[in-house]
């Protein structure tokens, strides 16, 4: 794979018609690296894009929702076998042990569909918190882990990370042909840690140790790390690289810290590490509708994630999902400007937001203010299905901001 982080500011651009254009990166590595790269980062349209939520802080089984999203209580019902039955009452008692849990953390199968393609790709973007809750959750509904072929981890953060090895072990013991690439950042941090405000200097606890290289390979996964932006399943996932940091009020996290060991420093130390620049998110396109987007903690900030993919794609956004990191008090101010840029600087605004994980009460409320029946309320065992219009491609104009 040819190191793409250098490049990743000059040439990141698709035209309308899809093509690349990429002046600098002619001028600057040979033509059969660029061969390599154009093949690499096509993004192809997809007709059906189905979305599984398989962590999430939130349970949400009540709240109406719009057409395509189906709440996890009626996926149970058409599952075969489940509930316990009763013959009293004629029909099936729930069984709650067989149903997802929340946790904090995110974790989300994408399926995804090209037209004239035989297959369907199932990806895994993030694997929640800890070595239960995916687990439980794939069993609940009744994913088929032994088809997924590709991890995506977001960032290097245990709420993302803290399921991955117990999700290898779980597809182990599935027969299958099919290898499961882990696709990672390559700058996995010795350990990450918190220091909370007002002064962000003192750490106070460390943050679970996210999987190593080796302990990820030892349990069956094909290690892949990519600093530069890749499409994976087929071409129809687009996994960014860094994210440009170009919205002045999107200063990352404050009380962010990573150890570090230098050479001469057997002993090591915290340093303030506000920018999480191994972030990267997901896009995938559909047909008539564009880009929806996968940003799991959004510490480069949302608007920056969205505008980096209209850079990228000038498509629209038709959906935004993950955690907004707009929760607590020293990210209050930030949720006007967010929200107005999405809702009206973006145009055209996107037609759903699911405002999921660490997206906070407060930001949540400013987004159902703004976006009414297009603020999603997301949880565990949420499954969202997006089919492609090929009528509605034509009408399609290219987003701006
Ligand atoms: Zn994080
Ligand atoms: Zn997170």
């Amino acid at each position: 794979m040819y190191p793409l982080t250098q490049y990743s500011k000059s040439f990141d651009r698709i035209d309308i018609t899809g093509q690349l254009i990429c002046y600098s990166l002619f001028r600057s590595i040979q033509s059969t690296n660029v061969c390599e790269i154009m093949k690499d980062r096509k993004l192809n349209k997809v007709d059906k894009l189905t979305i599984t939520f398989l962590v999430d802080n939130c349970i949400e089984w009540m709240t109406k929702l719009p057409p395509g999203f189906s709440h996890e209580l009626p996926q149970h019902l058409n599952q075969p076998g489940h509930g316990i039955p009763d013959n009293d009452t004629g029909v099936p008692i729930l069984d709650f042990d067989g149903f997802c849990c929340g946790a904090h953390g995110f974790s989300a199968l994408i399926e995804t569909h090209v037209e004239g393609d035989e297959e369907h790709h199932l990806t895994l973007f993030d694997t929640g918190p800890d070595s239960q809750s995916l687990v439980r959750n794939i069993r609940a509904m009744q994913t088929p882990t032994e088809r997924i072929e590709r991890v995506i981890t977001s960032h290097w953060h245990s709420d993302h990370t803290g399921g991955l090895l117990s999700f290898l072990e779980l597809r182990s013991k599935h027969e299958t042909t099919i290898p499961c690439v882990v696709d990672v950042h390559p700058d996995r941090p010795l350990a990450r840690g918190i220091a909370p405000g007002p002064h962000y200097n003192k750490v106070i606890c460390a943050i679970p140790l996210d999987p190593t290289f080796e302990e990820i390979t030892n349990a069956g996964g094909v290690l892949e790390k990519h600093s530069g932006g890749h499409t994976v399943a087929g071409g129809s996932v687009w996994v960014s690289g860094e994210i440009p940091r170009v919205t002045e009020y999107e200063a990352g996290i404050p009380g962010g810290q990573r150890w570090v060991k230098g050479a001469d420093d057997e002993d090591g130390k915290w340093i303030a590490e506000p920018q999480i620049m191994d972030e990267r998110y997901a896009a995938i396109d559909v047909e008539g509708k564009g880009l929806v987007i996968f940003s799991a903690c959004s510490h480069a900030g949302i608007v920056n994630v969205v505008k980096d993919a209209i850079d990228t794609f000038q498509r629209p956004v038709y959906m935004i999902i993950g955690g907004l990191h707009l929760a607590g008090q020293e990210f209050a101010s930030r949720i006007p400007m967010t929200v107005e840029f999405l809702s009206n600087q973006l145009k055209p605004s996107p037609f759903y937001v699911l405002p999921m994980h660490c997206t906070g009460f407060y930001a949540k409320i400013a987004l159902e203010k703004a976006f009414g029946d297009g603020c999603v309320p997301a949880g565990v065992g949420l499954k969202v299905e997006v089919v492609g219009n090929k009528e509605l491609e034509k009408r399609l104009f290219v987003a701006s901001y």
